[in-house]
């Protein structure tokens, strides 16, 4: 318990840069059982009790192409899998993501494959849409681009990027991404700050042949970024693909104590309850929330794609539609005695940033 209560003793609510912990004693937090495992959740939640508050983000996600140019070793959609292909036409989404707003999302999350069809022009041309439509903020998730492409996204008014960079592995990061180099996303990563746009990054957790001390660096790496968001999920691999059948961790709460641990190191950062800890526990993302998140990420996506875009088996809510999502999750956090928050959400980070420049 005692590297517990050291990091306890110097959160870094208040000197962001206080040195981070060792792999030794993130380990130690990881291997933390019963009670001492109890009070690690109840330490992360009265943090971000303190540091983003009790109000909860709602950002939907809208999965607009499952086209996609890599063959990630896990995906559903990856470029060599037989799974039927959907487009939606830049109308299509822009209204899609208007519909969003009606439900509650006040920022939408427009995701893909790497999908070169939707160039940085109709891209563009759809987050202005979007924008010009009176949604408060725009999140673009297609993949790795240009730090020219990005500033571009930026002028157009996209506010935030999500770009995992799934494991800080080098050696597994290249066997499950043929496609693409590790150095080449946390290079994107720095692009996006210097393009003043948002940075969501984050890793899958439990990744077969990855130890609890590669988990350990990529907590640590995470919170060397210093993001704008961090969103996390379970290593979930798509059957059909050469990571399928592989087995999760056998111990379930070591996803949990990721998020605690991320959140104890990152008290300012958004953190999501991503959509695939409901796949591996049907409460999982209430857990989640009550563990150091602060956003909720409702699929928005048309009920008629959703089965088309399952990049992990047992993805929830695939025979729902938008409406229904955005009922739901008002009832989960309400049931959790929180509340949902109003405005962008753009994070702490932005703001203070904001702040200094207006001085
Ligand atoms: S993980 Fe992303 S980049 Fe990789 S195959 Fe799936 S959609 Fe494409």
């Amino acid at each position: 318990m005692q590297p517990l209560l050291s990091i306890l003793q110097q959160f870094r609510e208040h000197s962001p840069r206080t040195e981070l912990p060792s792999v030794p004693e993130v380990l130690a937090l990881l291997r933390l059982q019963g009670d001492d495992c109890a009070k690690l959740y109840a330490a992360a939640d009265k943090l971000r009790q303190r540091t983003v508050g009790d109000a909860v983000h709602v950002r939907g996600i809208l999965e607009f192409s499952n086209y996609c140019a890599n063959d990630c070793g896990y995906c559903g959609i990856r470029r060599s899998g037989g799974v039927t292909r959907y487009r939606m036409a830049p109308d299509e989404i822009v209204t899609q993501a208007i519909q969003a707003r009606t439900w509650g999302c006040n920022t939408v999350v427009l995701q893909s494959g790497a999908d070169p069809w939707y160039t940085v022009e109709r891209l563009c041309s759809i987050v202005r849409a979007i924008r010009l439509a009176g949604v408060p903020a725009v999140t673009l998730s297609v993949g790795v681009r240009t730090a020219a492409e990005l500033r571009q996204f930026a002028a157009a008014g996209c506010d935030r990027y999500l770009l995992r960079f799934e494991t800080s592995n080098r050696r597994l990061f290249r066997q499950i991404h043929p496609d693409e180099t590790f150095a080449r996303r946390v290079q994107c990563l720095e692009d996006l700050r210097s393009a003043r746009i948002q940075v969501g990054s984050g890793f899958m957790i439990g990744l077969p042949d990855a130890s609890l001390a590669t988990l350990a660096r990529d907590i640590l790496f995470a919170s060397r970024l210093d993001l704008d968001m961090i969103g996390c999920g379970p290593f979930l691999a798509h059957p059909d693909t050469p990571l399928g059948g592989k087995p999760q961790l056998e111990d379930r709460e070591i996803y949990f104590k990721t998020m605690a641990i991320l959140r104890l190191l990152n008290p300012r950062a958004h953190i999501p309850a991503t959509t695939a800890f409901d796949a591996l526990d049907p409460n999982g993302r209430n857990r989640v929330l009550q563990c150091g998140a602060n956003v909720f990420m409702p699929n928005v996506t048309p009920g008629k794609y959703r089965r088309l875009y399952q990049l992990y088996p047992n993805k929830p809510c695939v025979d729902e539609d938008g409406a229904a999502c955005a009922c739901c999750v008002r009832g989960r956090i309400a049931g959790l005695g929180r509340r949902i928050a109003d405005g962008p959400g753009h994070s702490l980070r932005s703001q203070s940033r904001a702040k200094t420049a207006r001085r």
